[in-house]
């Protein structure tokens, strides 16, 4: 246990956080503390090891049974922070009020809460002033960050209950947001303010503001400031294009919102009709990010959907179907985009089937050869594949099918197809999903990202990453030893694109049928099955 983390976000000759050390004794404390950071979260904090695990809760905790709460792991805190209440500075890591909305002791059975965090299922009794009862906390195991807080049916639940801050929540505005910049911890999904309108209030003075059409946008100069852009019909503003979003390279929002104004014809069809989750960098990429499901005051323009999540919540999810929306989502900071692999319309079943070729260590000349092998795999069953760049230091596969199969019918494809590169290549593939038991060098074919609510990365999405890279559709061809992942740049694309055109073009045209191979996995599964059990003669 270590609070080596928590020591080195925080300048202790500048904020009034306790230093802290691991502590020694066993108790089993809890606290939630109110946090007027960036945004206004909860965090929650049980005693355990000496040090208190905490998670950012960005709606709080809830007495209310049918609540499930987005709880986000954060870094361990000294035992010390139990009693922590003040201002953090400005320009320091989290800054703004805290206060302790409730606090208490917490009991777990059997007694062993390092043992139950670490595997990511805490049920336990609160003793607090507001909360009590039972609770549990789940750890999601897709994103091990994220946890569920649930509250149990007991004596202590009360259904249509709702949190009551205690200090009043300061409205968010500009000045606000120049306050919190870089320096916030987890932000919770914010709710999100319409664009202004373009004719100011009677009596204020005019705001200059340039207004473009979206080609002049697209192919303008140097941007900065903010400018309203007409494109579909609206007026979409976009605001502080100055602001340096990949630092180390100079590049701007402004650069980043000018990039997919220009590919947005290109882009739209691979996100049109699909949810999607948002990652917002409000700051760049040296910033802190957030994840969004949910989407609830988003303008007209947008559409959401409100789709029962994986995780069992109804939210609103933002579904980009025109550049409007796409430019509007990008100026809240979502550099990336990341849909689902099935539509709104029919979200059961998926138009594609994906392979995540993640290196970990190995080279990528090594990743192409595991390409390669995955797609001659696939075309012994006549299917064409696509390739593109992760845009990091993977490669992804798609295979478009025809969207009447189920998800766990592509799954199972799709693992039968991962297995056997494994198997043929073992010296470079691997399906082994544990870290600790993958063999140095080998690329993890990753094919577990076939579920409903999994997303990857859209093809020409920006990443957030240093260089500005691009997941960048390839030619089978380029899929050799020798390429540079790294030359796909937010620079770069747009000539690609016109040198080569759409690349992906076919993953939206060639819908394939899956009947054959599905029907021969199942008969090798059959014949495995009913293999006949060796018995020794007498
Ligand atoms: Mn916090």
């Amino acid at each position: 246990m270590t609070l080596d983390a928590y020591q080195k976000k925080r300048n202790f000759t500048q904020t009034r956080e306790p230093p802290g050390k691991v502590a020694k004794t066993g108790r089993q404390r809890f606290v939630v503390q109110e946090h007027h950071a960036s945004q206004l979260h909860y965090d929650f904090r049980l005693e355990m090891g000496g040090v208190l695990k905490s998670w950012a809760i960005p709606k709080g905790p809830s007495l209310d049974p049918n609540a499930k709460r987005l709880a986000v792991q954060v870094e361990d805190h000294p035992v010390d922070y139990l009693l922590f209440e003040g201002e953090i500075a400005e320009g320091n890591y989290g800054a703004g009020r805290v206060v302790v909305w409730d606090t208490g002791a917490y009991t777990l059975e059997p007694a062993d809460p390092l043992g139950a965090y670490a595997d990511g299922k805490l049920s336990f009794v609160l003793n607090g002033d507001k909360l009590r009862g039972r609770f549990t906390l789940i750890q999601m195991k897709s994103r091990p960050k994220q946890w569920l807080l649930l509250k149990s049916r007991d004596q202590w639940a009360q259904e249509g209950w709702e949190l009551e801050p205690i200090l009043p929540q300061a409205k968010p505005g500009p000045a606000r947001r120049m306050r919190s910049r870089k320096t916030s911890d987890v932000q919770p999904p914010a709710a999100v303010t319409p664009p202004r309108k373009k004719t100011p209030p009677v009596g204020k003075t005019p705001t200059r503001r340039a207004t473009m059409s979206l080609s002049q946008f697209a192919h303008a100069g140097a941007l900065e400031g903010d400018i309203h852009v007409h494109v579909d019909g609206q007026e979409v503003s976009l605001t502080h294009l100055d602001k340096l979003y990949w630092p180390q390279e100079g590049i701007t929002k402004g650069d980043l919102l000018r990039y997919y104004a220009r590919m947005a014809e290109t882009i739209l069809p691979y996100l049109q009709h699909r949810p999607l989750i948002l990652k917002r960098y409000p700051d760049g990429i040296a910033a802190s990010f957030f994840f969004q499901h949910d989407l609830p005051h988003a303008p007209d323009f947008v559409r959401t959907e409100i789709l029962e999540s994986h995780e069992e919540r109804a939210i609103e999810y933002a579904v980009i179907d025109n550049t409007a929306t796409l430019l509007y989502l990008t100026n809240l900071g979502t550099i990336e985009e990341h849909p689902w692999h099935s539509r709104v319309e029919d979200r059961d079943h998926p138009d594609w089937v994906v392979f995540d070729l993640d290196p970990e260590e190995a080279e990528f000349d090594v990743v192409c050869q595991v390409a390669q092998a995955v797609r001659r795999v696939l075309d012994e069953w006549g299917l064409s594949a696509y390739a593109k760049t992760s845009g990091s230091r993977g490669l992804h596969i798609l295979v478009p099918i025809e969207p009447r199969y189920r998800y766990d019918e592509t799954a199972r494809f799709a693992e039968h197809v991962a297995s056997r590169v494994a198997r043929e290549n073992p010296q470079t593939a691997t399906v082994v999903r544990s870290l600790s038991r993958r063999k140095r060098g080998r690329v993890y074919v990753d094919h577990l990202q076939n579920a409903q609510g999994k997303t990857i990365v859209a093809p020409y999405s920006v990443r957030a990453r240093v260089g500005a890279t691009v997941s960048a559709p390839l030619d089978w061809r380029e899929v050799k030893p020798g390429l540079n992942p790294g030359q796909f740049t937010l620079s770069t694309l747009p000539a690609r694109l016109s040198a080569k055109g759409d690349l992906f073009k076919g993953v939206l045209a060639h819908s394939q049928n899956l009947d054959e191979a599905l029907q021969q996995i199942e008969r090798r599964a059959r014949a495995v099955s009913s293999r006949p059990t060796v018995t020794r003669s007498p």
